[in-house]
Formats: structure tokens, C-alpha cells, sequence
């Protein structure tokens, strides 16, 4: 049974025309530079490149070469780069797929051979992005992620369940390890989606990292209405107040709003729809009934530890119960953080 959620995807205004470049901000300092890397340079070389050129993984905002150290303990691991974005709304990375399928190629290669996994994927949204692959890609194998959020997740959750060792990387990452090595640039811009109803243009913008929020919003030619800006997804980003804050390695989308939408919550009706959208196996409805008791058994709060905040539940059910917040608090409770009714 899939598992997930079949949203609109509204990447096509984004993606319609090519990446633009936000100018840097001159308070911000020159990139670092390095002496490129020898072909075929030993794989601790290349993890050191990764850790100097400070690249972080846009997945999740890890370090890079702390994740590919931990890959290299993996048996027999493929390393699988990630060229699509979950979040219906951002196109940020397979923007930077689509326009230099080759560099984001490259560093998957590097990134491979530093953490010497057996095999190399490419895993993008749909079968039709792989046009934009070099025809030389030798070794490397393709993989459609599909189109239900959240999609990576998803992923992952099906390579497990076939018991295979993966690590994904994201296609940012690659194409900045690529620049690292072979131009021995640290990593210094990333691609960020600006969207949203409250945006008149939606644009995937080049951006020094560190400018701050309010210069990449400008790209997006805001309406007046606009009142609430979010970061991170247009599903469960975080919205903010200060637009000078900076942009990182892991800003993938900026989210201009006309407002936040509202929710009539109505009781429980049982039809399941939360339990068939968790890609992590939780099933909030049982959790929302533990909640409901008295006293809530902690032993009966399956697996709300392994809650991602991915919404899906939140997002199908039709009674508009914000079951997210259920999760988040059974999972205090059973944690010891909160006591009943706290
Ligand atoms: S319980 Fe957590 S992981 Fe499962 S769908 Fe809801 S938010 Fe996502
Ligand atoms: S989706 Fe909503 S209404 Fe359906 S079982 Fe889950 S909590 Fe109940």
C-alpha cells in the first residue's frame, strides 16, 4: 500500500525559467579558496576537502564528510543522491540538477569514493528528468522517487524494507563537493525556491550564503497582501518575523503567504487516512485515543519517537484534527518530559 500523500506539486512556475543570482551582500566575506585535488586523490583526501569547504548536506543540514564517515563503516552501501525536492512547493535542487546534471554527477562520484560505496544512484522525481543526465554516466544508476510526500522519506523507508545499506546525499551537496574538488571552492551559495500565494514570481535564486531572507524575498516580487513568510517547506516550515536572518546551506525554500490557512477541527471519524499517510509507521489515530485517557499508557505510543513532523497526517485527515501535535506531545509524555494534561 503507498504510503504518503499524493499532493498538488506546484514546481513548474519555479522551475519555468533558469536559476537567477542574488547579489552578494558586500558585508560578506570572500569565498574560501583551495588548490584543486588530483584526479584521482585518496579517498581521505576527498573527506577532508568535504570538511574544509564546510559543505552541508541541504537534506538535512548535516556536515557532509560527517555523514560520509559514517557511510564508510556501511556494508556493501550505494550512495544515492537525492536530485528532487519532497516539498511540493521547492525546486531548488532538481534546479540545480537540471541545470548541471554532469557537476552534481561528479560529486556524487567523489563523495562516493570517499566513503567507498559499492555503487552510485541518482534518484530524481520523475523518469522525465533524466534527460538532463549525460548519456557518459558510467556506473551510475537511475531511480524515480515519485510524486507523494514526502517523498525522500519514502525513499529511504522502501530501500530499508528491502534491507539493502543506502546513504543519501543531496544533489546541492554533490555539486558543491564537485566545486570543491575540482575547483577547490568551498561552498559558499546555495539554490532557495521562492514561492507562495503571497509571491507574484516564483524563482529558484542563486545565493550567497549568509544574505539575508528579506534580499531573496525581493526576488519574489511579493504582494501586498503577503503577511507571513516561512523557511524550510511550504507543508511545515517555520515561519519568521525577522527577515534579516541569514540563508544557509539548508534554507531550500522561502514561503511568502497571504496568511495562515484555518481549520474547523471536528471529531475523530476512524477512517484511517492518518495511519495509511505515516511514512513512519506511527498510527496517530491510536495515539490521539491514548491521549484522550486519563492517564495515557506510554507503552501504548507506538513508534512516536520515529516521528519526522512531515505533517501527512495532519494534512489527510478530514477532521481537521493537527494530529502532528498529538505525536509531538505523546512523544514528550513518553519521553517522562510532560505528565498528563501538562
Ligand atoms: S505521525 Fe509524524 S511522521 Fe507520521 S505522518 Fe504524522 S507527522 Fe509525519
Ligand atoms: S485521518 Fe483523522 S478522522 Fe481519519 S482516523 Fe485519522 S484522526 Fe481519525
Amino acid at each position: 500500500m503507498p504510503r504518503g500523500v499524493k499532493l498538488d506539486l506546484e514546481k513548474e512556475p519555479s522551475l519555468k525559467e533558469q536559476v537567477i543570482t542574488i547579489p552578494a551582500p558586500k558585508t560578506l566575506p570572500a569565498p574560501k579558496m583551495f588548490a584543486s585535488l588530483r584526479k584521482k586523490a585518496a579517498a581521505a583526501k576527498v573527506l577532508e576537502r568535504a570538511r574544509i569547504a564546510e559543505i552541508v548536506d541541504e537534506l538535512d543540514g548535516e556536515p557532509l564528510y560527517k555523514k560520509l564517515k559514517r557511510f564508510v563503516s556501511a556494508d556493501a552501501l550505494t550512495l544515492v543522491a537525492v536530485c528532487f525536492d519532497e516539498d511540493p512547493m521547492t525546486s531548488a535542487t532538481q534546479a540545480v540538477f537540471r541545470e548541471n546534471a554532469a557537476k552534481v554527477l561528479a560529486g556524487l562520484d567523489a563523495a562516493a569514493h570517499a566513503c567507498r560505496a559499492v555503487s552510485k544512484k541518482i534518484a530524481a522525481a520523475s523518469r522525465e528528468e533524466f534527460r538532463y543526465v549525460p548519456k557518459n554516466r558510467a556506473g551510475v544508476e537511475l531511480l524515480t522517487a515519485g510524486d507523494r510526500y514526502p517523498a525522500a522519506v519514502l525513499l529511504r523507508r522502501k530501500w530499508m524494507e528491502k534491507g539493502k545499506s543506502a546513504g543519501f546525499i543531496g544533489g546541492q551537496a554533490c555539486a558543491a563537493l564537485a566545486d570543491a574538488v575540482t575547483r577547490g571552492l568551498a561552498q559558499n551559495e546555495t539554490v532557495v525556491t521562492v514561492a507562495g500565494n503571497g509571491a507574484s514570481r516564483w524563482v529558484n535564486c542563486r545565493v550567497r550564503i549568509g544574505t539575508p531572507v528579506r534580499d531573496v524575498l525581493a526576488a519574489g516580487k511579493l504582494l501586498p497582501e503577503t503577511s507571513v513568510v516561512a523557511v524550510g517547506s511550504s507543508v511545515n516550515g517555520r515561519s519568521i518575523t525577522n527577515l534579516s536572518e541569514p540563508v544557509t546551506a539548508a534554507t531550500r525554500c522561502i514561503i511568502a503567504m497571504k496568511g495562515l490557512p484555518r481549520r474547523k477541527t471536528l471529531p475523530c471519524v476512524g477512517c484511517g487516512r492518518c495511519e495509511r499517510a505515516c511514512p513512519r509507521g506511527i498510527i496517530p489515530w491510536m495515539i490521539l485515543q491514548q491521549l484522550e485517557l486519563e492517564e495515557p499508557n506510554p507503552f501504548r505510543l507506538f513508534n512516536v519517537e520515529h516521528c519526522i513532523q512531515c505533517e501527512s497526517c495532519s494534512i489527510v485527515c478530514p477532521s481537521g484534527i493537527h494530529l502532528v501535535d498529538a505525536v509531538r506531545r505523546a512523544e514528550k509524555i513518553k519521553e517522562g518530559r510532560e505528565n498528563k494534561g501538562c
